[in-house]
């Protein structure tokens, strides 16, 4: 909240200084062309008056008629060039006034992608350091309540050791999470051929122990299609989505993993029978900590929210794209889209 006030204050003081500088670029720019303008309209009006030969008179009468037409001249000329600076003075504020508008819709447009980043960094801390410091306290409690008692026995010294690892490897598996996403996802990692069936038992390989310790049975029926990519970041994604779909099916249930061929993709995808999720949740579970109805998801689930959007940036990395569908109560499948090989 008070990042979001703080980077709120920001952008208002820098739209205003921006918003300026565009209005004052827009003003300098019209006083600039009206005093051009004024001064080539008004060139030849500053050049005296001449009568030709043929419109001349006698000469008596040429003195007279020549000093009264030259006043006649020189007074439109002077009127003209009355008219012409009103109308340049009122064109120039009309400018200021539509200036002003345009300059803070322009600044608005300017900052509004850097305000996003802002704000999506500043969330970003917000919720790392919130979900650092619940197991923090955690620490910080049990060791204060350890350290009240008078004589701390031996087993109860060592479970608190151990509970204080388990808090402490969280951490660190939080911390390393969080590194993964700072880093640079513009750029594709090393793409090779690679058979779609090794990547595929290199990840169930990886959560086999999370699957047995919930009774649940994975159907492997991927064939071994050669894809483009980048071998061991296939295996990270495809372990995130095969431990989300263990994590979130019953106790007992069965996931399949299954590619299908389409021209130039292979679809790899994780199909479990799991809870579901609800289309409001669908457009925002690959967001940083998002996660879905917390009542259903939490519980034994020590997640953070983190692992899709680890997933969407491992994508965007080898080329691939990730695709969901689910329905709360049936299920969900996740499917990675591979360029083969050719
Ligand atoms: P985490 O699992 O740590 O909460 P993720 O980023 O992996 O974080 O997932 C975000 C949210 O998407 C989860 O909290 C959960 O609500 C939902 N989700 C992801 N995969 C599945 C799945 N296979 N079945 C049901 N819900 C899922």
């Amino acid at each position: 909240m008070l990042n979001n006030r703080r980077v709120g204050s920001f952008i208002t003081s820098s739209t205003a200084r921006l918003a300026a500088t565009y209005l004052a670029i827009i003003v300098l720019m019209s006083i600039s062309f009206s005093i051009i303008f004024y001064n080539s309209t008004t060139r030849p009006l500053n050049r005296p008056a001449r009568i030709s030969n043929e419109a001349r008179p006698s000469f008596g009468q040429r003195a007279i008629i020549d000093s009264q037409v030259q006043q006649a001249i020189e007074e439109r000329f002077a009127e003209a060039r009355q008219e012409l600076s009103i109308r340049l003075i009122w064109i120039n504020l009309a400018i200021l006034i539509l200036g002003a508008g345009l300059s803070y819709i322009l600044a608005r447009i300017t900052l509004r992608p850097i305000e996003e980043a802002m704000e999506a960094q500043s969330q970003f801390i917000s919720d790392a350091s919130h979900e650092l410091r619940t197991p923090l306290s955690v620490l910080q409690s049990t060791i204060e309540v350890a350290l009240r008692r008078e004589k701390l026995p031996a087993n109860d010294a060592r479970n608190l050791l151990e509970h204080n690892l388990t808090e402490t490897k969280k951490m660190k598996h939080l911390s390393n999470t969080l590194l993964e996403l700072l880093k640079d996802d513009r750029q594709l990692l090393p793409l090779t051929a690679v058979s779609v069936q090794d990547v595929t038992s290199d990840a169930l390989q990886s959560i086999i122990n999370l699957a047995q310790s919930k009774d649940i049975t994975i159907n492997d029926e991927v064939s071994p299609t050669p894809v483009i990519t980048n071998r061991h970041a296939l295996v990270q994604l495809l372990g995130i989505l095969l431990t989300n779909a263990v994590q979130y099916s019953d106790t007992g249930s069965t996931i399949t993993i299954r590619s299908d061929s389409i021209a130039n993709h292979l679809r790899l995808s994780v199909v479990d029978t799991g809870i579901g999720i609800r289309a409001v949740d669908l457009p925002h579970i690959f967001q940083r900590f998002y996660r879905a109805d917390k009542s259903r998801t939490s519980g034994d689930n020590p997640g953070y929210g983190l692992g899709l959007a680890i997933a969407d940036k491992l994508s965007r990395k080898i080329d691939a794209k990730i695709e969901v569908k689910s329905r709360p109560g049936e299920g969900s499948t996740f499917t990675i889209v591979i360029p083969k090989a050719k």
